[in-house]
Parts: structure tokens; C-alpha cells; sequence
């Protein structure tokens, strides 16, 4: 399915005469069939009341925020953790300024379009009505993900069997921790929900935002090695950068590369 071309070109070409180029043919015919799309919805100009749906954004179409899928990706506002190196800080206080009527009407536009709804952050769990949220996007039809730190493993318990691919964080190994995330004993809510996922046999993938003056590379090699013994089959390192459009500040060594990607059955360096 290659639903990005189809949403983005499907307004201008419905409205534009006849495809022609290579785009001719039955799919483009098909394309020019369909309705125009509205645009996505835009932030509320009055604030919404507190026990609002706490939805802080929405990227309408994604092909990285769940590997190997089209997603529309709803960022919960909301997150009790602080870490120093947090890019979304406008997500981590809890505020909805978005109508969750409105998005759920927008995903209904674009339901054949896209394969699935991934719920990000801030930390998606952190809002008590996303079980009610997922079964929303369920009911249209898509698949669900979920971004999460593992801040609330009863909450996630709640939902697992609703999820169908999970995103989970691992900040460092035991010692660095908490120096990341700025609150005590962070570790323990993410192993719990690690060995949930574990046990769940659910597909997902552990993740962890990489500097070397956060975790060298023998403590991220162990950290690694562990996470594989313990069963984790996808692992990624993203390394950490000064803004989300930047490289990488200190690149993973060759070797160190080479060694995840022997440890898991699909490792990515991004
Ligand atoms: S858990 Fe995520 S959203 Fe929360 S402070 Fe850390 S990086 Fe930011």
C-alpha cells in the first residue's frame, strides 16, 4: 500500500481533471474518485475543559513512527517524567488543544489510506481515556501502536491486548537511569513493563536515545547484550541529537554496530 502518495495527491488530483504521466490508469482513476480530504484539524483557539481528551498534536501521516507502516500519530499531552534531554517539553504538561471529535472525524477520512493510529507523547498513558480512544480508532478500523516510557505498567496491562505494536523506551542501563529521567526509582515502572511485553508476545520494540556521555559504549553493549538474553528481538539506538532536524552529536562505532546486529533479529541505528 503506498498511502502516501494516495493522501497527499488525492485532493489536488480529484480536483485537477484527468491524471496523466505515469500515475495514468486504473489507480489513478481510482484516486481522482475519491472526495476531496479536509485538512487536518488545527488547535482549539479556546482551551478545552480539564477532563478533556489531552491530545497536544497530531502528525497526520507517518512511515517512521512504526516501522513498516502508515500512521497518523496522536501526541498525548501529559508526562510526569523530566528528561534532560526531552525534545517534546510542550508535551509533558497535561492540556488538551486539540477536539478529539475533530481528529477522530479526520481519521475517519482517511481510513484506507492509512494502516494504523500510533498514540505518542509526552507519555500516552498518562491519559485515562486512551483505552476509550483506542477502541475509537479500532472501531474504524486501523491497527494501534504505542509509544510509551513505561512510566504505568497496570495501565499498560489494561490496554495490551488492544495494542498491536508497542514502542517502548529504555532510558539507560540501572545506574544512569534516573540522572536521565530526573525522578527516583524510573527504572522499576519500565522493567515491569518490559517484562510484560515479554511475556505478552506482543510485537514491539525497545529503544533507547544514545550519548556516550550518558552511557558509554561498554554500558550500552551491556545493556544490549542483556535486553537480548532477556528475549527482546527488535532494538534501536537513536542517537541523541541537539534538534529533532540534526545528526547525530557522537556516532555508535562500527564495531559496536556490528555487535547489535548480531545480538537482535532487527537492530537500527538511527
Ligand atoms: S518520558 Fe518522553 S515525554 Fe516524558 S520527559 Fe522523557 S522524553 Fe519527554
Amino acid at each position: 500500500m503506498n498511502a502516501a502518495s494516495s493522501s497527499n495527491a488525492a485532493p489536488e488530483g480529484a480536483q485537477s481533471g484527468p491524471a496523466c504521466g505515469p500515475g495514468a490508469g486504473p489507480a489513478a482513476r481510482r484516486l481522482a474518485a475519491r472526495p476531496a480530504y479536509p485538512a487536518p484539524p488545527q488547535p482549539v483557539v479556546q482551551p478545552l475543559p480539564r477532563h478533556a481528551h489531552a491530545v497536544g498534536g497530531l502528525v497526520p501521516f507517518s512511515t517512521v513512527d512504526w516501522p513498516g507502516q502508515l500512521a497518523a500519530v496522536v501526541f498525548i499531552s501529559g508526562c510526569p517524567w523530566r528528561c534532560h534531554y526531552c525534545h517534546n517539553t510542550e508535551l509533558q504538561t497535561r492540556a488538551a488543544r486539540y477536539d478529539w471529535r475533530e481528529m477522530r472525524a479526520f481519521l475517519e477520512t482517511r481510513k484506507g489510506l492509512l494502516d494504523a493510529v500510533v498514540f505518542s507523547g509526552g507519555e500516552p498513558l498518562s491519559e485515562p481515556r486512551l483505552p476509550q480512544m483506542i477502541r475509537d480508532v479500532r472501531r474504524m478500523g486501523y491497527r494501534v501502536g504505542l509509544h510509551t516510557a513505561g512510566i504505568y505498567p497496570l495501565r499498560l496491562a489494561d490496554i495490551m491486548r488492544h495494542l498491536d505494536w508497542v514502542g517502548l523506551d529504555i532510558k539507560a542501563d540501572s545506574q544512569g537511569y534516573d540522572d536521565i529521567t530526573g525522578r527516583r526509582d524510573s527504572e522499576r515502572p519500565a522493567q515491569a513493563c518490559l517484562a510484560q511485553l515479554l511475556s505478552a508476545g506482543r510485537d514491539f520494540e525497545c529503544r533507547i536515545t544514545w550519548h556516550p556521555d550518558w552511557l558509554d559504549e561498554t554500558r550500552l553493549l551491556a545493556l544490549a547484550r542483556e535486553l537480548a538474553r532477556r528475549g527482546v528481538r527488535r532494538f534501536a539506538v537513536q542517537g541523541a541529537r541537539r534538534s529533532p532536524d540534526s545528526p547525530p552529536v557522537r556516532n555508535l562505532s562500527a564495531q559496536a554496530e556490528a555487535l547489535m546486529r548480531q545480538w537482535f533479529q532487527e537492530f537500527d541505528y538511527r
